[in-house]
């Protein structure tokens, strides 16, 4: 029994993009260690199957398992994403695009947004997009990597939109490979010790117990090991977050990959359409307070791009989060940890931070329930964050329908009321520490919906207005030259492929 001596075995139960990142990066960090690490997965339950669309910081994480951008793309068959591409939720027509980076340039060491405010005021066109190198590329289908250059305006990220099902294959092969054992059987009963209530062995259908002295739950919605086994609770967002179901379905390629996710507003809940190189990812998140299945399954259906490639698939979910993440000897990650809804690819992200977490505060001689509760408050202030930042989606939404204004009339967070206070009355931005969303997050989605600072910031005054107007108008020639010459999405993507079989052949030679 673990406690008395040194972390010797980590058994991950669930292998789905979870187990599998969590294995991935485990075993890579600690392949010298003797720490022995084990994943329960079943191939007869299968994984959800959804989860195609990232934000930037899952390259950061494959980067550190010695990853290239270009082996990931051509493994998964990839598309790149420079950010979410919003359409009808500022009302019916209305477009933003929602990029990985910032906007502009500051100027007279005065923020960006603050100039743009101004002129914004005196008439000077233009949508907020129009400055974001990466929102104008997403825009016009193309795809290049951001300069090195040390001017704010050329800089931007990317992230991918991935099959779900490759990129697990993807780092279960590297985990074996770094040690990882895998047993594929099906979890029937959590052995407890009947005195510290910690967890002892995983019980499997094939009569065998797998004992450990960390559990590490990646088992989906089921949370078999923290909820079920160890009775945590799961506090619930649905008053804020009022999707409960999505319908998704796969439909064939027909024209060359968007380098931006399409979400769509829809009378109870919205759309997404995540491009892949050879089909796209479709679904239909909705509530079903409001809308009965039917009748999601319809829009979808006549929304596809392409022909469907697969049935139509209903997925329940409740928005919230687990109490604690970590309990006793296991830590949840993954969907067993919480989940908020898909609208701004956050859970991949989760998953990463829940493991960055983990290995930070990893129970190497013994549990520490400082080192617990640490993890259990950073957990919990990340969850909260990330929910708000997508609340304030819908809180600020334009549409009609009673869905729509039920959101636009809902009470938010006192956590989320103050960031909107900040900014409606300094045009200030509140950032802490595990916030995932910078604050060029928050600016284009404010911007994106028409929300703007009740007063300017004096600071603009040290440039005069034809000043500002005339660097602003040549922040936006330079982006227009820059995405002129780019390449389109595309060929970046050959390219990638192309290294990719080189370097295969360079292996098997
Ligand atoms: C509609 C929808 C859309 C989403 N879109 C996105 C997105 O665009 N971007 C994003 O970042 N995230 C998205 N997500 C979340 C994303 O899908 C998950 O975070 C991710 O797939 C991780 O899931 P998981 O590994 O926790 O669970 P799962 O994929 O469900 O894996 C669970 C694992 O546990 C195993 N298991 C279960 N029961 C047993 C048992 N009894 N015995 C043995 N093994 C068992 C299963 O076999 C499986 O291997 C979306 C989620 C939903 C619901």
């Amino acid at each position: 029994m673990y406690g008395t001596g040194s972390l010797k075995h980590i058994v991950i139960l669930g292998g789905g993009t979870a187990g599998w990142m969590t294995a991935a990066s485990l075993g890579h960090r600690y392949r010298r260690s003797g720490i022995r690490i084990t994943v329960v997965e079943s191939s007869a339950i299968g994984t959800i199957g959804v989860g195609e669309a990232t934000i930037p910081t899952l390259r950061a994480f494959y980067h550190g398992l010695g990853m290239s951008d270009y082996e990931v793309i051509a493994a998964t068959n990839a598309s790149c994403k420079l950010g979410i591409r919003f359409s009808g939720w500022a009302g019916e027509g209305s477009r933003f695009i929602h990029p990985f980076g910032g906007f502009g340039q500051d100027m007279a060491a005065t923020e960006f947004h603050h100039i743009f405010n101004a002129a914004r005021r005196r008439g000077m066109p233009g949508p907020l997009d129009d400055y974001a190198l990466g929102a104008a590329l997403a825009k016009a289908g193309k795809f290049a990597l951001p300069s090195p250059s040390r001017e704010t305006w050329t800089q931007f990220d990317w992230a991918l939109h991935f099959d779900a099902g490759l990129f697990a294959n993807h780092m279960r092969d590297f985990a074996v490979k770094a040690g990882v054992h895998r047993i594929d059987a099906i979890l029937k009963n959590v052995r407890l010790s009947p005195e510290s209530g910690f967890i002892e062995a995983l019980e499997l259908d094939s009569g065998e117990g797998v004992e450990g002295d960390l559990f590490v739950d990646c088992s989906g919605f089921q949370a078999l090991l923290i909820g079920k086994g160890l009775s945590v609770g799961y506090e619930d967002y649905g008053r804020w977050l009022f999707c409960d179901s999505a319908v998704a379905q796969q439909s064939e390629r027909v024209e060359a990959p968007n380098s931006f996710t399409e979400v769509t507003a829809r009378p109870a809940g919205w759309q997404w359409h995540i491009p892949l190189q050879h089909r796209s990812g479709n679904g239909h998140v909705y509530s079903s307070a409001h809308m009965p299945d039917e009748d999601a399954i319809r829009i979808l259906g006549d929304t596809l791009p392409g022909k469907a490639v697969t049935e139509p698939r209903i997925i329940r979910f409740r928005p919230g989060r687990r109490i604690n993440a970590w309990e006793k000897n296991c830590v949840a990650i993954g969907l067993s940890s919480g989940f908020l809804e898909p609208l701004e690819s956050t859970s991949i992200a989760l998953i990463q931070t829940g493991i960055e977490r983990l290995q930070m505060l990893l129970p190497v001689d013994g549990y520490d329930p400082v080192a617990i509760d640490e993890h259990n408050d950073m957990a919990k202030r990340e969850f909260e964050r990330t929910r708000d930042f997508i609340i304030l989606h819908y809180k600020l939404n334009r549409r009609d329908g009673d869905f729509w204004h039920k959101a636009a009339a809902m009470d938010v967070p006192d956590t989320l009321a103050r960031k909107m206070e900040l900014y409606r009355s300094r045009g200030h931005f509140v950032r802490y520490r595990w916030e995932m969303f910078h604050p060029a997050s928050w600016l284009a989605i404010y911007a994106g919906f028409g929300v703007w600072p009740d007063s300017v910031d004096p600071a603009v005054t040290q440039m005069s207005d034809i000043e500002a107007d005339l660097n602003l108008k040549a922040i936006r020639d330079r982006i227009a030259d820059a995405v002129q010459a780019a390449p389109p999405h595309q060929a970046f993507l050959d390219h990638c492929n192309r290294l990719a079989r080189g370097a295969a052949s360079i292996q098997g030679a």
